[in-house]
């Protein structure tokens, strides 16, 4: 892993759902991360969509970092397999630690741990504790009420057009990649930049 590699953070549902379009989505977003040479970060479970991206960003050679609470770790079943797993005393530290790796965030379908994940992430955006991009993979529609509701509390007063849109919306999991690499800040220059100075 290079340091200045692109990690995205993962929320995801630590069950597959009842359409096999979610899996075919996990699966095709961690192809496509490690395909762009990103690494991943997610809550380093094995179970539902969680291990499904994870298994294809590891096999398609993406550095892949695990964070789970020791509470979880039999529940969501440890993934072993990854580059590396931390197991940490608690959700907020789970939380923290995928948050500091992150250069960007993305939430696939999910349950509450994924709403709330997301949603945690949104609401520092907007508070301005952070800068980075966040997105929403609209498999088949899954979070078009979440989304509708969104657009009913701006017209409701309560959270504003821009607030909103913070928020990057796509169905296909190639489409999101690309929309988020064009909101990642330039790399750095490398050594071979300043040579030619
Ligand atoms: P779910 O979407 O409910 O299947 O959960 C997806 C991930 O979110 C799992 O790794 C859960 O451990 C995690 N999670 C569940 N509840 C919370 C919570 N209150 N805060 C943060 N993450 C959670």
């Amino acid at each position: 892993m290079t340091s200045a590699a692109v990690t995205l953070c993962v929320f995801c549902g630590s069950r597959p759902g009842a359409n096999a379009a979610y899996a075919q989505a996990a699966q095709a977003l961690g192809q496509g991360l490690a395909a762009r040479g990103w690494n991943l970060v997610y809550g380093g479970g094995k179970v539902g969509l969680m291990g499904t991206v994870a298994d294809a960003a590891k096999a398609g050679g993406a550095h892949v970092t695990g964070v789970i609470p020791e509470s979880l770790l039999q529940r969501e079943v440890g993934h072993h397999g990854l580059d590396e797993l931390r197991v940490v005393p608690s959700m907020h530290v789970r939380k923290q630690q995928m948050a500091e790796r992150a250069d960007a965030f993305v939430a696939l379908p999910g349950g509450l741990g994924t709403l709330e994940e997301l949603f945690e992430v949104w609401t520092w955006r907007q508070l301005g504790y952070h800068q980075r991009p966040l997105a929403l993979l609209n498999t088949e529609g899954y979070y078009d009420r979440l989304l509708a509701f969104i657009a009913d509390s701006v017209n409701g007063g309560f959270v504003t057009e821009a607030q909103a849109a913070l928020l990057v919306v796509e169905r296909e999991p190639q489409a999101l990649l690309q929309r988020l690499a064009k909101l990642l800040p330039a790399p750095p220059s490398g050594p071979a930049d300043l040579a030619r100075t």
